[in-house]
């Protein structure tokens, strides 16, 4: 099974109807390692499942977010982007978007362990690392020639 097979089998555990835009965005987003936005999710399930209605997807996504089987993560700058729930793909990461190119990319689950637990030691504070992705500026544009403060943040 899966992981847009095991997020059907979810649905049917809540009690919640399959139709065809809901399984369409499990399987797109099963489909990719992709960021995608909500365009490119619509875009994706039309290929799957073509002439659903814009609207409907557009709910399917909001449902299953509900529903706990799809999450998402806000970039400092752009879209919100989605992916399968960690209950469905056994895999948890963290965000970084490169503020030149735009580009995210996947960084390890536990990298702010430290400082969450400081946090919450110190102030109370809750951190949830993992619903916006940190900014800063990708390798790629930062080696870069004339990329402006690149050089500066190169790793010495
Ligand atoms: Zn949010
Ligand atoms: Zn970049
Ligand atoms: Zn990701």
């Amino acid at each position: 099974m899966d992981a847009a097979e095991a997020g059907v089998a979810r649905l049917r555990v809540l009690g919640e109807r399959v139709t065809p835009a809901r399984r369409a965005v499990l399987r797109v987003l099963a489909e990719t390692a992709d960021h995608l936005c909500v365009e490119d999710v619509l875009a994706r399930a039309d290929l799957i499942v073509p002439g659903l209605h814009r609207t409907t997807v557009y709910r399917a996504v909001e449902t299953l977010g509900e529903l706990g089987l799809v999450t998402h993560v806000h970039p400092a700058h752009g879209p919100v982007v989605y992916h399968l729930a960690a209950g469905l793909t056994g895999e948890t990461h963290l965000h970084v978007r490169c503020r030149r190119c735009g580009a995210i990319q996947d960084v390890p689950a536990d990298l702010l362990d430290e400082v969450a637990d400081r946090l919450a030691r110190t102030t109370g504070f809750q951190l949830q690392p993992d619903h916006a992705a940190l900014t800063g500026v990708c390798r790629t544009c930062g080696d870069r020639p004339n990329a402006g403060t690149g050089a500066a943040i190169r790793p010495a």
